[in-house]
């Protein structure tokens, strides 16, 4: 199968309980190609850098067969840049600065080779960014996933509810749940959600875990509990990344395989937090992601006979 990713590249600057990283790679679309690369090897990145951005950096994407000819590097601009502090409760953030760059006139152009992939991922980015890459493809991908935040919620509503009523899946956090829907409770914010076009709606719960809402169904997923989260930058994007690359590679988008994503997408989200930035996915092996998700397994496995 293939899988195409737009989102953003970026340079991101981190503080957290732990320490501080100064303008580290980071951005959507580099945490959730690195996460997909660990399950499927024919995907690609749409997204814009200036040419501050390190060569270094493209090769690793290189490295894992990550096609970057759809990654447009402008001469004399810089690249997105995102500052984000977390106080001792790693499930909240702060956004100290976010400075679109060159994403501001971003004009995406889908390479040939991807116009006809078989699982799009909308990561997060300007959501008539993302409608772009949907009008480029042609032919209507199996399976569309798109993330988003209270950024694009705040400040672009009109162009992101035409987005959301567009694709597949969508995922966010439950904050953004609440704000985009004006409701409290989870199960009735899904529901309003889901009637704004996506079928399946994922709600990422930070440690608490994720929720699956499809229909009148609901599957709960937890995050591992771990000794020390030391960055929770990028989670959600590790954890949109290893879903899709996992139905990439399975060519399964059943309910029933999506909750098998869901524990694949947290075990390599597990592994995100564990170092600064995009450092732990680096070293990921496939003896360390199998590990893990045998975790997971026996976290939930119980056994009950009801009468
Ligand atoms: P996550 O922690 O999974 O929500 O994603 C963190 C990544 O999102 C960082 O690497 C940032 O570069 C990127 N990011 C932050 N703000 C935005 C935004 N407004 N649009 C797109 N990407 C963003």
């Amino acid at each position: 199968m293939s899988l195409l990713i737009v989102g953003t590249v970026a340079f991101d600057s981190i503080e957290t309980p732990f320490g501080k990283a100064e303008k580290t790679v980071g951005g959507a679309a580099t945490y959730i190609a690195l996460s997909a690369s660990a399950f499927t090897r024919k995907l690609g990145i749409v997204s814009v850098v200036g040419d501050d951005f390190p060569m270094t950096a493209i090769d690793e994407f290189h490295k894992r067969g990550i096609d970057t000819s759809g990654l447009q590097i402008e001469r004399g601009k810089k690249s997105f840049y995102w500052s984000g502090r977390y106080h001792t409760d790693m499930n909240s953030r702060e956004t100290l600065i976010t400075e679109l760059n060159v994403l501001a006139d971003f004009q995406p152009v889908v390479p040939q080779s991807f116009r006809s992939a078989d699982f799009l991922m909308l990561g997060n980015l300007t959501p008539a960014v993302q409608q772009q890459v949907m009008s480029q493809m042609t032919k209507r991908p199996k399976l569309i996933v798109m993330d988003t935040m209270d950024y694009w919620m705040k400040s672009m509503p009109r162009e992101l509810a035409e987005t959301i009523s567009r694709v597949d899946v969508l995922t966010i956090n439950d904050e953004e749940a609440r704000l985009l829907s004006g409701e409290y409770s989870l199960v009735r914010a899904a529901q309003k959600i889901m009637k704004m076009g996506p079928k399946y709606l994922i709600i990422k719960k930070g440690e608490h875990g994720a929720l699956l809402f499809y229909d009148k169904k609901v599957f709960f997923a937890p995050a591992l509990p771990l000794e020390e989260v030391f960055d929770p930058t990028g989670a959600g994007d590790s954890f949109a990344g290893g879903f899709i690359g996992y139905l990439d590679k399975t060519n399964d988008t059943s309910f029933d395989n999506m909750k098998r994503a869901i524990i694949f997408g947290s075990a390599i989200a597990s592994f995100c937090v564990e170092k600064f930035g995009i450092l732990r996915l680096l070293e990921l092996s496939a003896a360390d992601l199998e590990e893990r998700v045998q975790e997971f397994i026996d976290l939930v496995q119980f056994d009950i006979s009801l009468e």
